[in-house]
């Protein structure tokens, strides 16, 4: 009789590179606590104007929990009215709030700090007469609520170097600029130089649009990508500042990356032989699903985790003022914190 003894299969090894920052942000941080906070005085249902951050792990949770997204206030039942509805950290045009008071909907508004100081630059350059230019991407909610601060015809959108080219404003004498906050550094560094070459009298915001968020993971991506057989970010396909971290790795010298959700997404055959792994997560990413993609290379690779630090992060965004006495609980936000 033949015996046959299955043999260990040894695992082969894998530097996993492990960003630093990565995930959550300041403003997506206090957006979820705001309505893990507004379920907590209110009870549910808490509605919330369009995916409160660009992840459905984070959007299911809060459903759970009993928030209920909506893309438009004339959804919210008749017989809620009296319940919160929170407006998401992306910012939204002027015409939201004033529609939220016509129809006497309780809102809180979730609208990152740092948008909302892009918002402030764009009202600003109009206050001073100056047609406004904004450099983002068409659709993105942030775009949309950054050019619903200004009354119709007082903006214009570029998004690329080839807009910058063609763009004929009425009067090039008299422009200033702002940006979306998670648009790629590099890209958004050549479509500014483009308009001040052919606008010389255009001026820029007070302070940078671009957020210390976008920028630092986006540094971090930079230092790690060089070498790396394969690039992970954590992120959503509508994500801005995580696909903008996809194209970072690839022109840092990663040479393969992709936008990952869940670990329950990677395509082994596609991810193939590699030995250095790359891996950051968006600002809208939490933890939990990088630990989960990094157990499942485990799974199959000896993986010696490296971490690539680039900068320190101690922001921190203080919550609406109604929902500063309510008491948040490390269980309240473990189902994103894992
Ligand atoms: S990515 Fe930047 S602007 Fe957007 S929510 Fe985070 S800190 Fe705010």
């Amino acid at each position: 009789m033949n015996i046959h003894v299955d043999q260990p299969v040894e695992k082969p090894p894998l530097t996993i590179r492990l960003c630093g920052p990565r995930g959550f942000c300041a403003g997506v941080d206090r957006a979820i606590q705001i309505v893990v906070l507004a379920l907590k005085a209110y009870g549910a249902p808490v509605y919330v104007r369009h995916e409160i951050v660009h992840n459905r792990y984070v959007v299911e949770g809060l459903e759970a929990k009993g928030a209920v997204f909506v893309e438009e206030l004339d959804e919210i039942p008749a017989e809620h009215r009296q319940q919160p509805v929170v407006f998401s950290a992306h910012g939204v045009p002027k015409s939201v709030p004033e529609d939220a008071q016509a129809r006497n909907l309780f809102y809180l508004d979730a609208t990152c700090p740092l948008v909302s100081k892009v918002h402030k630059q764009a009202m600003r350059h109009q206050r001073l007469g100056r047609h406004v230019i904004l450099i983002g991407h068409a659709g993105h909610p942030e775009v949309i609520g950054t050019m619903g601060q200004l009354p119709e015809g007082t903006v214009s959108l570029i998004e690329t170097i080839e807009d910058a080219e063609v763009y004929v404003p009425a009067d090039p004498a008299n422009l200033g600029f702002v940006t979306q906050t998670t648009l790629s550094v590099d890209d958004t560094a050549g479509v500014i130089a483009k308009l001040h070459e052919r606008f010389p009298l255009l001026q820029a915001p007070a302070a940078d649009s671009i957020c210390y968020a976008t920028t630092n993971r986006q540094d971090a991506v930079k230092e790690a990508a060089p070498g790396c057989d394969l690039f992970i970010v954590v992120g959503a396909p509508n994500s801005s500042n995580s696909k903008r971290l996809v194209e970072v790795a690839l022109r840092a010298g990663a040479k393969q990356s992709m936008l990952v959700q869940r670990a329950s997404e990677l395509d082994w055959d596609q991810i193939g032989a590699i030995g250095t792994l790359g891996i950051s997560a968006g600002a809208s990413a939490p933890e939990v699903i990088v630990e989960e993609i990094i157990e499942a290379f485990r799974s199959r690779y000896a993986a010696t985790v490296e971490l690539a630090i680039t900068a320190e992060e101690t922001e921190n965004f203080l919550v609406n003022r109604e929902l500063r006495n309510v008491p948040l609980t490390r269980e309240d936000m473990a189902f994103v914190n894992g």
